[in-house]
Protein backbone atom coordinates (compact mmCIF):
# COMPACT_ATOMS: atom_id res chain seq x y z
CA UNK A 1 0.00 0.00 0.00
CA UNK A 2 1.11 3.20 -0.78
CA UNK A 3 0.48 7.00 0.29
CA UNK A 4 -0.04 9.21 -2.42
CA UNK A 5 -1.67 12.90 -3.24
CA UNK A 6 -2.89 13.22 -6.77
CA UNK A 7 -3.05 16.89 -8.22
CA UNK A 8 -5.17 17.92 -10.79
CA UNK A 9 -4.48 21.52 -12.87
CA UNK A 10 -6.86 23.82 -14.14
CA UNK A 11 -7.19 22.17 -17.36
CA UNK A 12 -7.92 18.49 -15.99
CA UNK A 13 -10.89 20.07 -13.78
CA UNK A 14 -11.95 21.98 -16.74
CA UNK A 15 -16.06 20.97 -16.74
CA UNK A 16 -18.30 18.38 -15.44
CA UNK A 17 -16.70 15.50 -18.03
CA UNK A 18 -12.94 16.21 -16.95
CA UNK A 19 -13.66 16.30 -13.79
CA UNK A 20 -15.27 12.79 -14.58
CA UNK A 21 -12.52 11.36 -16.27
CA UNK A 22 -10.45 12.57 -12.76
CA UNK A 23 -12.65 11.04 -10.50
CA UNK A 24 -11.88 7.65 -12.80
CA UNK A 25 -8.23 7.71 -12.43
CA UNK A 26 -8.48 8.49 -8.46
CA UNK A 27 -10.98 5.65 -8.32
CA UNK A 28 -8.08 3.24 -9.92
CA UNK A 29 -5.53 4.71 -7.50
CA UNK A 30 -7.75 3.88 -4.48
CA UNK A 31 -8.68 0.33 -5.96
CA UNK A 32 -4.75 -0.47 -6.21
CA UNK A 33 -5.64 -0.67 -2.27
CA UNK A 34 -3.33 3.17 -1.92
CA UNK A 35 -4.24 5.85 0.07
CA UNK A 36 -4.91 8.96 -1.70
CA UNK A 37 -5.45 12.56 -1.13
CA UNK A 38 -6.36 14.62 -3.89
CA UNK A 39 -5.26 18.30 -4.56
CA UNK A 40 -7.30 20.22 -6.91
CA UNK A 41 -7.09 23.40 -9.46
CA UNK A 42 -9.89 25.77 -9.79
CA UNK A 43 -11.09 25.24 -13.58
CA UNK A 44 -8.78 26.81 -15.86
CA UNK A 45 -9.83 30.70 -16.31
CA UNK A 46 -11.50 30.56 -12.96
CA UNK A 47 -8.94 32.27 -11.07
CA UNK A 48 -7.72 34.81 -14.00
CA UNK A 49 -11.53 35.79 -13.87
CA UNK A 50 -12.24 36.08 -9.83
CA UNK A 51 -8.95 38.37 -10.48
CA UNK A 52 -10.59 40.51 -12.66
CA UNK A 53 -13.62 41.00 -10.85
CA UNK A 54 -11.79 42.11 -7.83
CA UNK A 55 -10.52 44.79 -10.19
CA UNK A 56 -13.47 45.93 -11.49
CA UNK A 57 -15.00 46.20 -7.86
CA UNK A 58 -12.34 48.85 -6.58
CA UNK A 59 -8.66 49.56 -8.05
CA UNK A 60 -6.81 49.32 -4.79
CA UNK A 61 -8.73 46.48 -3.36
CA UNK A 62 -8.18 44.59 0.02
CA UNK A 63 -5.78 41.69 -0.50
CA UNK A 64 -8.02 39.43 2.34
CA UNK A 65 -11.11 39.89 0.39
CA UNK A 66 -9.03 39.26 -2.61
CA UNK A 67 -8.37 35.76 -1.08
CA UNK A 68 -11.83 35.29 -0.01
CA UNK A 69 -12.84 35.90 -3.72
CA UNK A 70 -10.19 34.09 -5.73
CA UNK A 71 -10.29 30.79 -3.00
CA UNK A 72 -13.38 29.94 -4.45
CA UNK A 73 -12.55 28.74 -7.15
CA UNK A 74 -10.75 25.31 -5.61
CA UNK A 75 -13.77 25.31 -3.44
CA UNK A 76 -16.17 24.74 -6.58
CA UNK A 77 -14.00 22.22 -7.91
CA UNK A 78 -13.05 19.85 -4.66
CA UNK A 79 -17.02 19.80 -4.10
CA UNK A 80 -17.90 18.94 -7.55
CA UNK A 81 -14.38 15.84 -7.56
CA UNK A 82 -16.19 14.67 -4.50
CA UNK A 83 -19.48 14.80 -5.19
CA UNK A 84 -18.53 12.97 -8.42
CA UNK A 85 -16.91 9.89 -6.75
CA UNK A 86 -19.63 9.80 -4.60
CA UNK A 87 -21.75 9.15 -7.46
CA UNK A 88 -19.07 6.28 -8.21
CA UNK A 89 -19.78 4.41 -4.59
CA UNK A 90 -16.64 5.93 -3.20
CA UNK A 91 -16.11 7.01 -0.06
CA UNK A 92 -14.83 10.47 -0.69
CA UNK A 93 -15.12 14.42 1.16
CA UNK A 94 -13.93 17.54 0.49
CA UNK A 95 -11.93 19.30 3.08
CA UNK A 96 -11.29 23.36 2.65
CA UNK A 97 -7.73 24.97 4.10
CA UNK A 98 -9.37 26.11 7.12
CA UNK A 99 -11.06 22.75 7.70
CA UNK A 100 -7.61 20.36 8.08
CA UNK A 101 -6.53 23.32 8.89
CA UNK A 102 -3.27 24.22 6.03
CA UNK A 103 -1.89 26.78 8.33
CA UNK A 104 -0.41 29.85 6.26
CA UNK A 105 1.18 33.41 7.39
CA UNK A 106 -1.03 36.03 7.18
CA UNK A 107 0.30 37.61 3.93
CA UNK A 108 -2.59 37.58 1.73
CA UNK A 109 -2.67 36.61 -1.73
CA UNK A 110 1.09 35.52 -0.88
CA UNK A 111 0.75 33.07 2.00
CA UNK A 112 3.44 31.10 3.11
CA UNK A 113 2.76 27.50 4.40
CA UNK A 114 3.69 27.34 8.22
CA UNK A 115 1.95 23.60 8.66
CA UNK A 116 -0.39 21.42 7.74
CA UNK A 117 -2.54 19.08 10.83
CA UNK A 118 -2.96 15.54 9.42
CA UNK A 119 -5.53 14.08 11.88
CA UNK A 120 -8.44 14.73 9.67
CA UNK A 121 -6.83 12.85 7.05
CA UNK A 122 -5.44 9.93 9.15
CA UNK A 123 -8.97 9.95 10.47
CA UNK A 124 -10.38 9.64 6.91
CA UNK A 125 -7.55 6.86 5.67
CA UNK A 126 -8.40 4.86 8.55
CA UNK A 127 -11.81 4.45 7.32
CA UNK A 128 -10.87 3.73 3.76
CA UNK A 129 -11.75 7.32 2.41
CA UNK A 130 -10.54 9.79 -0.01
CA UNK A 131 -9.99 13.07 1.16
CA UNK A 132 -10.37 16.33 -1.98
CA UNK A 133 -8.55 19.01 -0.70
CA UNK A 134 -8.45 22.57 -2.84
CA UNK A 135 -4.99 23.44 -3.69
CA UNK A 136 -3.84 27.16 -3.63
CA UNK A 137 -5.83 27.98 0.01
CA UNK A 138 -4.88 28.24 3.66
CA UNK A 139 -5.87 29.60 6.61
CA UNK A 140 -4.13 32.50 8.43
CA UNK A 141 -3.88 32.65 12.17
CA UNK A 142 -6.41 35.00 12.87
CA UNK A 143 -8.50 32.43 11.05
CA UNK A 144 -9.32 34.37 7.31
CA UNK A 145 -8.61 32.83 4.34
CA UNK A 146 -5.25 33.30 2.98
CA UNK A 147 -3.70 32.40 -1.16
CA UNK A 148 -0.53 31.26 -1.75
CA UNK A 149 0.29 33.31 -4.77
CA UNK A 150 -1.02 32.43 -8.44
CA UNK A 151 0.17 28.24 -9.46
CA UNK A 152 -0.20 27.77 -5.98
CA UNK A 153 -1.81 24.27 -6.00
CA UNK A 154 1.52 22.63 -7.06
CA UNK A 155 3.20 23.80 -3.65
CA UNK A 156 -0.08 23.07 -1.62
CA UNK A 157 0.13 19.34 -3.06
CA UNK A 158 4.04 18.98 -1.93
CA UNK A 159 3.51 20.25 1.29
CA UNK A 160 0.24 18.00 2.24
CA UNK A 161 2.47 15.51 0.58
CA UNK A 162 5.36 16.22 2.93
CA UNK A 163 3.01 16.58 5.70
CA UNK A 164 1.00 12.89 5.52
CA UNK A 165 4.69 11.23 4.77
CA UNK A 166 3.39 10.27 1.32
CA UNK A 167 5.47 7.87 -0.66
CA UNK A 168 5.15 9.99 -4.49
CA UNK A 169 3.24 13.25 -4.74
CA UNK A 170 1.55 12.78 -9.00
CA UNK A 171 1.20 15.77 -10.34
CA UNK A 172 -1.23 15.46 -13.17
CA UNK A 173 -1.35 18.12 -15.86
CA UNK A 174 -1.85 19.12 -19.87
CA UNK A 175 1.78 17.99 -20.55
CA UNK A 176 3.40 14.46 -20.08
CA UNK A 177 6.23 15.07 -18.40
CA UNK A 178 9.38 16.97 -18.19
CA UNK A 179 11.03 17.31 -21.89
CA UNK A 180 14.95 17.61 -22.70
CA UNK A 181 14.15 21.17 -24.31
CA UNK A 182 10.94 22.57 -25.72
CA UNK A 183 9.75 19.99 -28.50
CA UNK A 184 7.80 23.03 -29.95
CA UNK A 185 11.37 24.03 -31.10
CA UNK A 186 13.13 20.61 -31.15
CA UNK A 187 10.61 17.95 -32.75
CA UNK A 188 13.08 15.19 -31.07
CA UNK A 189 13.28 16.23 -27.90
CA UNK A 190 12.53 13.46 -25.42
CA UNK A 191 10.73 12.84 -22.41
CA UNK A 192 13.05 12.52 -19.18
CA UNK A 193 11.75 9.41 -17.41
CA UNK A 194 13.81 11.31 -14.23
CA UNK A 195 15.57 14.42 -13.30
CA UNK A 196 16.65 15.81 -9.87
CA UNK A 197 15.55 18.93 -7.85
CA UNK A 198 18.39 20.86 -8.64
CA UNK A 199 18.23 20.45 -12.34
CA UNK A 200 14.59 20.92 -12.78
CA UNK A 201 15.08 24.35 -10.90
CA UNK A 202 17.43 25.08 -13.05
CA UNK A 203 15.05 24.24 -15.98
CA UNK A 204 12.42 26.10 -14.43
CA UNK A 205 14.29 29.08 -13.76
CA UNK A 206 15.55 29.18 -17.43
CA UNK A 207 11.81 29.07 -18.69
CA UNK A 208 10.49 24.96 -19.06
CA UNK A 209 7.25 25.84 -16.73
CA UNK A 210 5.72 22.44 -15.65
CA UNK A 211 5.72 22.95 -12.06
CA UNK A 212 5.85 25.99 -9.72
CA UNK A 213 9.20 26.59 -8.78
CA UNK A 214 8.06 27.07 -4.81
CA UNK A 215 7.10 23.38 -5.37
CA UNK A 216 10.53 21.94 -6.41
CA UNK A 217 12.48 23.93 -3.58
CA UNK A 218 9.78 22.46 -1.06
CA UNK A 219 9.82 19.12 -2.97
CA UNK A 220 13.74 19.01 -2.78
CA UNK A 221 13.43 19.96 1.37
CA UNK A 222 11.48 16.72 2.22
CA UNK A 223 12.63 14.85 -0.40
CA UNK A 224 9.52 14.12 -1.67
CA UNK A 225 9.49 12.58 -4.84
CA UNK A 226 7.14 14.49 -7.59
CA UNK A 227 6.01 12.80 -10.86
CA UNK A 228 4.70 14.92 -13.71
CA UNK A 229 2.09 13.10 -16.22
CA UNK A 230 -0.39 13.73 -18.09
CA UNK A 231 -4.04 13.22 -17.14
CA UNK A 232 -5.21 12.89 -20.66
CA UNK A 233 -2.67 10.24 -22.04
CA UNK A 234 -2.00 6.79 -19.58
CA UNK A 235 1.65 6.76 -19.44
CA UNK A 236 4.43 7.02 -17.06
CA UNK A 237 5.40 10.70 -16.85
CA UNK A 238 8.60 11.89 -15.17
CA UNK A 239 10.03 11.45 -11.73
CA UNK A 240 11.48 14.67 -10.26
CA UNK A 241 13.62 13.23 -7.24
CA UNK A 242 16.49 13.30 -5.22
CA UNK A 243 20.34 12.71 -6.73
CA UNK A 244 20.10 9.95 -4.12
CA UNK A 245 17.59 8.31 -6.20
CA UNK A 246 17.58 9.05 -10.05
CA UNK A 247 19.24 6.21 -10.24
CA UNK A 248 16.35 4.13 -9.56
CA UNK A 249 14.32 5.71 -12.26
CA UNK A 250 17.65 5.82 -15.17
CA UNK A 251 20.09 2.97 -15.69
CA UNK A 252 22.31 5.37 -17.68
CA UNK A 253 22.97 8.99 -16.51
CA UNK A 254 23.02 11.53 -19.65
CA UNK A 255 26.30 14.37 -18.86
CA UNK A 256 23.56 17.18 -19.83
CA UNK A 257 19.58 16.27 -18.87
CA UNK A 258 18.10 19.65 -20.90
CA UNK A 259 18.20 22.53 -22.95
CA UNK A 260 16.33 25.61 -21.69
CA UNK A 261 15.83 28.80 -23.20
CA UNK A 262 14.38 32.06 -22.25
CA UNK A 263 13.85 35.51 -23.96
CA UNK A 264 12.78 37.67 -21.37
CA UNK A 265 16.50 38.97 -20.40
CA UNK A 266 17.62 42.17 -21.89
CA UNK A 267 21.25 43.26 -21.96
CA UNK A 268 22.49 46.49 -20.46
CA UNK A 269 26.57 47.58 -21.16
CA UNK A 270 28.19 50.42 -19.29
CA UNK A 271 31.15 51.35 -21.03
CA UNK A 272 34.16 53.22 -19.60
CA UNK A 273 33.52 51.88 -16.12
CA UNK A 274 36.46 53.17 -13.92
CA UNK A 275 38.92 50.73 -12.33
CA UNK A 276 38.46 51.47 -8.81
CA UNK A 277 37.35 49.79 -5.66
CA UNK A 278 33.37 50.59 -5.15
CA UNK A 279 32.86 51.20 -8.93
CA UNK A 280 30.67 48.21 -9.17
CA UNK A 281 28.65 48.69 -5.97
CA UNK A 282 27.57 51.46 -6.45
CA UNK A 283 26.19 50.66 -10.07
CA UNK A 284 24.57 47.54 -8.66
CA UNK A 285 23.40 48.99 -4.99
CA UNK A 286 20.20 50.69 -6.50
CA UNK A 287 19.01 48.24 -8.91
CA UNK A 288 19.40 45.47 -5.69
CA UNK A 289 17.38 48.38 -3.82
CA UNK A 290 14.92 48.33 -6.32
CA UNK A 291 14.71 44.56 -6.61
CA UNK A 292 15.44 44.22 -10.38
CA UNK A 293 16.86 40.43 -10.59
CA UNK A 294 20.63 41.00 -12.39
CA UNK A 295 21.43 37.29 -13.61
CA UNK A 296 24.70 37.34 -15.79
CA UNK A 297 27.39 39.79 -15.04
CA UNK A 298 30.72 39.84 -17.35
CA UNK A 299 33.40 42.31 -16.51
CA UNK A 300 36.89 42.35 -17.12
CA UNK A 301 39.33 44.68 -16.33
CA UNK A 302 42.32 44.92 -19.34
CA UNK A 303 45.13 46.64 -17.42
CA UNK A 304 44.85 47.67 -13.48
CA UNK A 305 43.63 51.07 -13.51
CA UNK A 306 42.33 51.13 -16.99
CA UNK A 307 38.31 51.50 -17.88
CA UNK A 308 36.30 48.87 -18.68
CA UNK A 309 32.90 47.76 -20.34
CA UNK A 310 30.12 45.96 -18.02
CA UNK A 311 27.89 43.77 -19.61
CA UNK A 312 24.70 42.38 -17.55
CA UNK A 313 20.89 41.08 -17.85
CA UNK A 314 17.92 42.55 -16.56
CA UNK A 315 14.49 40.92 -17.35
CA UNK A 316 13.11 42.95 -19.89
CA UNK A 317 10.42 43.84 -18.02
CA UNK A 318 12.86 45.91 -15.61
CA UNK A 319 14.75 47.49 -18.25
CA UNK A 320 13.04 51.04 -18.32
CA UNK A 321 13.73 51.59 -14.51
CA UNK A 322 16.92 49.75 -14.62
CA UNK A 323 18.04 52.07 -17.11
CA UNK A 324 16.75 55.07 -15.11
CA UNK A 325 18.20 54.31 -12.11
CA UNK A 326 21.56 53.54 -13.89
CA UNK A 327 21.34 57.12 -15.24
CA UNK A 328 21.58 57.89 -11.43
CA UNK A 329 24.63 56.71 -10.76
CA UNK A 330 26.10 57.26 -13.73
CA UNK A 331 28.10 60.93 -12.77
CA UNK A 332 29.02 59.19 -8.84
CA UNK A 333 30.61 56.26 -10.96
CA UNK A 334 31.96 58.02 -13.73
CA UNK A 335 31.37 55.63 -16.36
CA UNK A 336 30.53 56.81 -20.10
CA UNK A 337 27.12 55.38 -22.14
CA UNK A 338 24.41 52.97 -21.22
CA UNK A 339 23.75 50.68 -24.23
CA UNK A 340 20.74 48.42 -24.26
CA UNK A 341 19.84 45.43 -26.33
CA UNK A 342 16.51 43.27 -26.06
CA UNK A 343 17.10 41.31 -28.95
CA UNK A 344 19.27 38.77 -26.72
CA UNK A 345 18.22 35.07 -25.77
CA UNK A 346 20.04 33.10 -22.87
CA UNK A 347 20.59 29.50 -23.42
CA UNK A 348 21.30 27.00 -20.85
CA UNK A 349 22.46 23.41 -21.20
CA UNK A 350 21.49 22.05 -17.17
CA UNK A 351 22.76 18.48 -15.94
CA UNK A 352 24.17 17.10 -12.36
CA UNK A 353 26.60 14.91 -14.91
CA UNK A 354 28.53 18.77 -15.17
CA UNK A 355 30.10 18.23 -11.76
CA UNK A 356 32.56 15.52 -12.41
CA UNK A 357 33.05 16.33 -16.25
CA UNK A 358 35.02 18.81 -17.69
CA UNK A 359 34.67 20.41 -21.00
CA UNK A 360 31.07 20.77 -21.20
CA UNK A 361 31.44 24.27 -22.02
CA UNK A 362 34.16 24.00 -24.49
CA UNK A 363 31.70 21.84 -26.50
CA UNK A 364 28.67 24.81 -26.00
CA UNK A 365 31.12 27.34 -27.88
CA UNK A 366 32.53 24.94 -30.32
CA UNK A 367 29.18 24.40 -31.62
CA UNK A 368 27.64 27.66 -31.22
CA UNK A 369 30.81 29.01 -33.34
CA UNK A 370 30.66 26.06 -35.89
CA UNK A 371 26.76 27.84 -36.55
CA UNK A 372 28.63 31.55 -36.86
CA UNK A 373 26.79 32.07 -33.83
CA UNK A 374 28.25 35.08 -31.46
CA UNK A 375 28.41 34.65 -27.90
CA UNK A 376 27.88 38.05 -26.03
CA UNK A 377 28.15 37.10 -21.98
CA UNK A 378 28.53 33.28 -20.30
CA UNK A 379 27.97 32.45 -17.10
CA UNK A 380 28.49 29.07 -15.33
CA UNK A 381 26.97 27.04 -12.20
CA UNK A 382 28.19 23.77 -10.82
CA UNK A 383 25.41 22.26 -12.97
CA UNK A 384 24.74 24.96 -15.90
CA UNK A 385 26.29 26.60 -18.18
CA UNK A 386 24.49 29.79 -20.18
CA UNK A 387 24.92 31.69 -22.97
CA UNK A 388 23.34 35.25 -23.83
CA UNK A 389 23.62 35.55 -27.87
CA UNK A 390 21.35 37.49 -30.20
CA UNK A 391 18.00 36.45 -30.18
CA UNK A 392 17.33 35.63 -33.94
CA UNK A 393 19.76 32.52 -33.34
CA UNK A 394 17.30 31.18 -30.28
CA UNK A 395 15.98 27.98 -32.42
CA UNK A 396 19.45 26.92 -33.91
CA UNK A 397 20.91 26.95 -30.79
CA UNK A 398 18.93 25.09 -28.89
CA UNK A 399 18.85 22.55 -31.72
CA UNK A 400 22.82 22.63 -32.50
CA UNK A 401 22.66 21.93 -28.79
CA UNK A 402 20.13 19.40 -28.48
CA UNK A 403 22.29 17.26 -30.73
CA UNK A 404 25.97 18.45 -29.78
CA UNK A 405 24.86 16.76 -26.23
CA UNK A 406 23.40 14.06 -27.53
CA UNK A 407 20.08 14.84 -26.27
CA UNK A 408 18.12 13.91 -29.91
CA UNK A 409 14.90 10.86 -30.10
CA UNK A 410 16.42 8.41 -32.46
CA UNK A 411 13.29 9.07 -34.27
CA UNK A 412 10.78 11.86 -33.64
CA UNK A 413 7.54 10.35 -31.75
N1 LIG B 1 -5.97 28.43 -9.36
C1 LIG B 1 -4.73 29.07 -8.95
C2 LIG B 1 -4.13 29.82 -10.11
O1 LIG B 1 -4.63 29.76 -11.21
C3 LIG B 1 -3.77 28.13 -8.34
C4 LIG B 1 -3.30 27.00 -9.24
O2 LIG B 1 -4.03 26.57 -10.11
O3 LIG B 1 -2.20 26.52 -9.04
O4 LIG B 1 -3.16 30.50 -9.95
MG1 LIG C 1 -0.10 25.19 -12.59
Amino acid sequence: MLRIVMKFGGTSMAGIERIRHVANLVKREAERGNQVAVVVSAMAGETDRLVQLCREAASLYDPREYDVVVASGEQVTSGLLAITLQGMGLNARSYMGWQLPIRTTAAHASALIDGIDVDVLERVFGESGIAVIPGFQGVAADGSVATLGRGGSDTSAVALAAAMKADRCDIYTDVDGVYTTDPRIVPRARKLSAITYEEMLELASVGAKVLQTRSVGLAMRYNMPIQVLSSFEDRPGTMVVGDDRIEDYKMERQLITGIAYDKNEARITLTGVPDRPGSVAAIFAPLAEANVNVDMIVQSVPRAGERSDLTFTVPTASLAHSKALLEGVREEVGFQEILTDTDVVKVSAVGVGMRSNAGIAAQMFKALAGRGINIIAITTSEIKVSVLIPEEYTELAVRVLHTTYGLDAEAAE
